[in-house]
């Protein structure tokens, strides 16, 4: 022990602009509770996506993105799926279709927010 007493929080560091972007968002939506304490459900809340995600899909893992594509591992097809933001709409290239278990995955996945991007200029 370092003799401190505990407020029950470990210190993590965050870079500097991401604090930044974590404020504005905390102030946009009005929360009533400290940032500490938003970060915090924010993370477990992704943890928790995480978790559900393994149990709905065991058999597909996040592999990667690029540009505005996913990319998953499916191992009952033995392959790379790939999942695309088109016109803010995510297209399946695998199954050729905007609804199948590829694109309810990649809707769970926190990693989806890289691909926000891409589909600002079309809002
Ligand atoms: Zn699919």
């Amino acid at each position: 022990m370092d003799g401190k007493k505990s407020d029950g929080y470990k210190r993590i560091p965050i870079k500097i602009e991401i604090y930044n972007k974590i404020k504005e968002e905390h102030k946009i939506r009005n929360i009533e509770y400290s940032v500490s304490r938003w970060v915090s459900d924010l993370l477990l809340m992704n943890i928790e996506k995480y978790e559900y995600l393994r149990l709905y899909a065991p058999y597909i893992s996040y592999k990667g993105v690029h540009e505005n594509e996913l990319f998953l591992r499916d191992e009952k097809l033995d392959r790379i799926v790939e999942v695309v933001l088109k016109d803010r709409t995510l297209f399946c290239r695998y199954c050729n279709k905007d609804d199948c278990i590829h694109i309810h995955y990649a809707l769970v996945l926190p990693e989806l927010g890289r691909l926000v991007k891409y589909s600002k200029n079309k809002i």
